[in-house]
């Protein structure tokens, strides 16, 4: 039972279990200090009155407990046979529970409640244990975990839970002992006890994690790669003469990353940060050039079809003045073209190619792949990427192109074993994207702002929000807000194409290319639209619903526009009355385009868990710890893990068995061993 319930199989189990909060039991509370936000009591007192009440199922159990500041009513609806034998009138108790109001005279509903004697202690900190409807229906209570976990501790001695931490680290970081801890993670004796246990507790997950890592980050900087010694004339020449513009200080310096890391003769494992519109292909591009000239070829892989499309369009123009062959592999490219293209990539005439996840069937085969560029990873999975490996005989240098910002926590976590590079400059003479909120009331107004665009010649995005749960009911509010789209934008004027979800991939494309080629002048999308797409005559961006958006996503839609020369504006549409978080959000929005700072409010707003991609990874979950509100912790941890690393990669030394015991049985972490 409680195996199934809360994976709980032995008794070591038992003692990590830790409660999830305390009650203070420390201090004794006065009737006449009960006020309406309180929440549990203890008290001392007597108990007088007891009489049951109600008939059948409505029975119940009523008793009067006064201290020398006033009265208090208790309440049993169960087991109150046994409570009214047990109950002594005029009895001295000291007793615990939650106060609820009743025509505003407080009361408490089954009380913890003892008889006071010469033999009752004051409780201290009680704790309080995660448990299920299933197993409290068997019985298994907050209490009886508490009763078992303390008869166990009656048993075990300190030897029974040693030390695994190195004695230096403990006195370096003033941790307490490992059996200190567990005893008083369940049982302190005090607040101070209570919160030295949890640090030291965070301090150990948070150890191991980074550990793991260090040794990720050990074995990545071993794995053989090619060595990329040259810069020749694909580079240079491109360089030199075939630029559209000057590249901004944050490209140079992260191409001169890149060229570093490739020439060392170990594999690049990269991740490329750069917020959108700051200009990641044409690092992605010349990246591919630096592999030509050392003899490879390079794939660029995105997460769509469109966004291939677009990639491909952008790579062949730029590189046309080159006599570069550059190939393009999706899910769509067929018959002959498709022939043709597996057979250049096998023999080497194809120096580029750009594509979807085709690219990692089998049946691509590459002559000699060195370069592998990934854009907008959080769309592909851990185990796409690592079958990006296998394309040749030693690993291509990978490279991991994101638009979404990750703060330097989670980073720290979830991406700590790879290098990363910050393109953190927008190219010069980018327009700020004005933003604005608007309620459902102003409609009207916004509809004549964008149809005033419009008439400018500009292009206006409507993007609707997409609800996980049901899929029936955002395609119908999607199909509501077109034809409302329609009323203020009449067909025989303006051109609407509309992108969603339930439209087959050629479908889309072929909507999506009407707003492309400018022939539409709204698109009408849900978040299909999210990543990457480039029309830089779109200038406005209604957002409708935003408050159903979370901020990192919010961000990532707005920066569909700004991408022209035009002064751009992004307007969030939402109903009258929103939830404190929501305004918090809208306010966030209006007064920054800055992603890094977003994504970090929306790591403190959200929790790590929802952040886009991480969901399901498990890298996140810890028992205690907590990546925000423990970032103290984690640098330290960093900071250690990286020192015993570097003094005792495989952790022989014997002060590290203890550490090392930890990782090889750490469940948890293992599936954050092939991130890269
Ligand atoms: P993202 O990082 O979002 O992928 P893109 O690579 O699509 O950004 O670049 C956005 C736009 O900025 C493109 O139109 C691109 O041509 C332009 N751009 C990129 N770098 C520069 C630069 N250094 N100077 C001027 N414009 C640039
Ligand atoms: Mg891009």
């Amino acid at each position: 039972m409680l195996r199934k319930e809360l994976e709980i199989a032995t008794f070591g189990d038992l003692l990590y279990h830790y409660p999830y909060r305390y009650f203070d039991r420390t201090k004794v509370d006065k009737v006449a200090a009960i006020n309406a936000n309180t929440e549990y009591v203890q008290l001392l007192g007597t108990i007088i009155n007891i009489f049951e009440e109600g008939e059948g199922r409505k029975k119940r159990l009523v008793a009067t407990f006064y201290d020398d500041t006033g009265q208090i009513e208790l309440i049993w609806f169960q087991g109150a046979q046994w409570m009214k034998k047990s109950l002594v009138d005029h009895g001295r108790y000291i007793l615990f529970g939650k106060v609820s109001f009743f025509n505003s005279a407080p009361n408490i509903a089954h009380p913890e409640i003892e008889p006071l004697n010469s033999e009752t202690t004051i409780p201290g900190m009680q704790p309080v244990y995660s448990t299920t409807e299933k197993l409290r229906a068997k019985g298994i209570s907050n209490r009886s975990f508490a009763k078992i976990t303390q008869s166990l501790f009656e048993k075990i001695k300190q030897g029974d839970i040693p030390e695994i931490l190195p004695p230096y680290l403990l006195s370096q970081y003033q941790l307490c002992n490992r059996y200190n801890a567990i005893k008083w993670i369940h049982f302190p004796d005090s607040e101070e006890q209570m919160q030295a246990a949890r640090y030291r507790l965070k301090w150990e997950e948070l150890l191991a994690s980074q550990l793991k890592i260090a040794q990720l980050r050990l074995q990545h900087t071993v794995q053989q790669g090619w060595k990329f010694d040259k810069v020749g004339d694909n580079f240079n020449g491109f360089y030199n003469h075939h630029l559209p513009f000057q590249l901004t200080g944050a490209q140079k310096r992260v191409l001169k990353e890149i060229r570093v890391d490739t020439a060392t003769g170990k594999q690049m494992n990269r991740l490329l940060q750069g917020d959108v519109g700051s200009g990641k292909t044409m690092v992605a591009v010349m990246s591919m050039l630096l592999a030509m000239d050392n003899g490879f070829q390079a794939c660029l892989m995105a997460p769509t079809e469109i966004l291939a499309q677009q990639h491909y369009q952008s790579v062949r123009e730029l590189l046309a003045p080159m006599n570069i062959q550059v190939a393009i592999l999706t899910g769509s490219t067929k018959g002959k073209e498709r022939k043709e293209t597996l057979a250049g990539l096998q023999d080497g005439s194809i120096s580029i190619v750009v594509g979807t996840h085709a690219l990692l069937e089998d049946t691509v085969v590459f002559n000699n792949l060195g370069m592998a560029i990934i854009d907008e990873q959080h769309r592909f999975g851990v185990a796409q990427r690592s079958r990006l490996w296998k394309k040749n005989s030693t690993p291509p240098h990978v490279l991991v192109m994101t638009a979404t910002p990750i703060p330097r926590t989670l980073a720290m976590t979830l991406y700590g074993d790879l290098d990363v590079s910050v393109i953190d400059e927008l190219p010069p003479g980018r327009q700020e994207i004005k933003t604005v909120h608007r309620n459902e009331m102003r409609r009207a107004n916004v509809m004549d702002f964008i149809k005033n665009e419009i008439n400018k010649g500009r292009q206006a995005y409507i993007v609707y929000p997409l609800i996980e749960e049901s899929e029936k009911m955002d395609y119908e509010s999607l199909m509501a807000g077109f034809e409302q789209v329609k009323v203020f934008f009449p067909e025989h004027k303006y051109n609407i194409a509309m992108v969603h979800g339930r439209q087959d991939a050629a479908e889309r494309e072929r909507n999506m290319q009407r707003f492309i080629s400018g022939n539409a002048h709204i698109l009408v999308a849900t978040t299909v639209i999210e990543v990457g797409v480039n029309v830089p005559n779109a200038s406005v961006m209604l957002i409708e619903s935003a408050e159903r958006f979370g901020l990192s996503q919010l961000h990532q839609l707005r920066g569909r526009v700004g991408r022209g020369a035009e002064q751009s504006y992004c307007i969030l549409l939402t109903g009258n009355k929103l939830s404190n978080e929501s305004a918090e959000r809208m306010k966030i929005m209006t007064s920054t385009s800055n992603g890094f700072v977003i994504a970090e409010k929306d790591l403190a707003m959200r929790g790590p868990g929802d952040l886009s991609g991480t969901r399901q990874s498990g890298l996140l979950k810890f028992k205690l710890a907590d990546i925000v509100d423990d970032s103290a912790i984690l640098e330290q941890t960093r900071i250690a893990a990286q020192q015993i690393i570097s003094n005792d990669p495989s952790l022989t030394n014997p002060q590290h068995t203890g550490i090392r015991n930890i990782l090889l049985q750490e469940k948890v972490a293992n599936n954050w061993a092939k991130i890269s």
